[in-house]
């Protein structure tokens, strides 16, 4: 039996905030319990969205909050090399093709269906060649009209149709950078992750992963999607909807709340207990089927 590896692997877009630290802290708990060894990877391939400071910001966050993670920190900028190797062995096989469409012209076009994330699903334009006199803005996988199915460790039994529900999708993206999808992917194979545990908001992504994986020939991790932390409005923690950066020097009661809010049930006391005693609780208890099955939980506020 492969020993376990799990990771996180949070973008340096901003500070952390509770939705981080429960993929953290859910993470990092299942990989110790199962024995394992837990990873931290930066995933600072979309620079354009990275922020200054973040990365460090991050670190300290992880630090001040108790986490020790194994290894070196990896950080994915510094792994060009291997997406364009991966986009290269794709091409070979002719599994991605060209693009030349503007988001614009994908927006406006009448013809495309929406995938499960609201974006449109590519209408197939340039899948048999570049249109004449069109160059190629960006680079997009050929997806197959078939179920790709696979069972979450929280969330059950899930199954997507990509050439329906995602469309081809970009690899290459027209900036230069390479997409999410395609580095994830390598990267969580270079780094030998047998162990998925991440936010339900990228269930919808997992799909798109596993074909990926199998067009490179990689293995599939087992994943675990928690639930996404969201407010009173319904909205998904994160920096666009002005959620509040974790405070580092009282990591205590939210940690203590991550614990709740991934149905681990702490004791009222050990809310005021210190940093180390909660740890050691969440480590004593830590029961991954206890995590709600649920895609978005409302955080009590
Ligand atoms: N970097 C992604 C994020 O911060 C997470 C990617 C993953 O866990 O696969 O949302």
């Amino acid at each position: 039996m492969m020993s376990y590896c799990g990771r996180f692997a949070p973008s340096p877009t901003g500070p952390l905030h509770f939705g981080s630290l429960v993929a953290a802290v859910g993470s990092c708990l299942e990989a110790r319990h199962q024995g394992g060894t837990w990873r931290l990877r930066m995933e600072d391939v979309d620079l354009p969205r990275c922020q200054p400071g973040a990365a460090d910001g991050i670190l300290q966050t992880l630090t001040a909050f108790g986490f020790e993670w194994d290894g070196p920190v990896q950080d994915q900028s510094g792994r060009v090399d291997k997406f364009r190797a991966a986009l290269e062995s794709l091409r070979l096989q002719d599994r991605v093709f060209p693009c030349a469409c503007t988001r614009r012209e994908l927006a406006d076009s009448q013809f495309s269906q929406l995938a499960g994330d609201g974006a449109k699903i590519y209408p197939g334009t340039c899948r048999q060649g570049l249109p004449a006199g069109k160059a190629a803005r960006s680079w997009r996988l050929r997806v197959v009209d078939e179920s790709i199915v696979f069972d979450d460790a929280v969330q059950g039994r899930v199954a997507q149709n990509l050439a329906h529900e995602a469309g081809d999708f970009v690899l290459l993206r027209a900036d230069g950078f390479f997409a999410y999808q395609l580095a994830v992917v390598v990267d969580d194979a270079e780094q030998g992750i047998t162990h998925v545990v991440r936010g339900a908001d990228l269930l919808e992504s997992t799909p798109r992963q596993i074909f990926l994986q199998r067009s490179l020939g990689l293995p599939t991790p087992q994943y675990a999607h928690l639930p996404v932390a969201v407010n009173a409005a319904g909205e998904k923690l994160s920096k666009q909807t002005c959620a509040a950066p974790l405070d580092n020097t009282r990591p205590q009661a939210a940690l203590w709340d991550a614990l709740a809010f991934l149905g681990q049930s702490p004791s009222a006391e050990l809310r005021g207990a210190g940093l180390a005693d909660i740890w050691q609780w969440a480590h004593a208890h830590w029961d991954m089927a206890r995590v709600p099955r649920q895609q978005c939980l409302r955080v009590a506020e």
